[in-house]
């Protein structure tokens, strides 16, 4: 059950293969500490914060790392698009398809107030065009089109 909502047939060891590479492509390096900071994410059922990302890493790597050095690895893992953050919950997910998916859209995430799981999925390019039309008739301009929706879970609402 650990993996059901991450890539069905990628063991996060094989993910973190495919990230390394991704990275090398456009000429970016996946260090020891962006690794670790990576399968600390790919390890997790539900998103975590710096602190925890910290504390699971000195626990599993015997070997501390400031909460300011995890935001580092975090800016990098999130400008290659490695892992998400959710801004509604000052969080961070590993991406859910890095070995699936050649290209990124914007993601939007599914939520769940009550056990904390997350979803990802896409917005369809109508939905974000909706949005930014809708943002900029209001006089704004849309700078973060990435959707985070509070929801229950199946598994939460047929409990509830
Ligand atoms: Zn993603
Ligand atoms: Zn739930």
């Amino acid at each position: 059950m650990a993996s059901a909502k991450k890539d069905k047939n990628f063991s996060p060891e094989d993910i973190i293969c495919t990230a390394e590479a991704n990275c090398e492509q456009s000429g970016m390096r996946l260090t020891s500490k962006r690794k670790n900071v990576l399968s600390v994410l790919l390890g997790s059922e539900v998103p975590l914060s710096a602190y925890e990302i910290s504390e699971r890493y000195s626990r599993r790597f015997a070997e501390s790392i400031t909460a300011v050095s995890v935001y580092r690895m975090l800016d990098f893992l999130i400008s290659q698009n490695l892992v998400h953050r959710l801004n509604s919950e000052n969080k961070y997910v590993a991406c859910s398809h890095i070995s699936s998916d050649s290209g990124h859209d914007v993601p939007q995430f599914l939520i769940c107030d009550n056990c904390q799981k997350v979803k990802e999925t896409h917005i369809s390019k109508d939905i974000v065009d909706a949005l930014i039309a809708d943002v900029s008739a209001s006089g704004f301009e849309l700078r973060h089109p990435q959707l985070e929706l509070h929801c229950l879970c199946q598994a939460c609402a047929s409990v509830g």
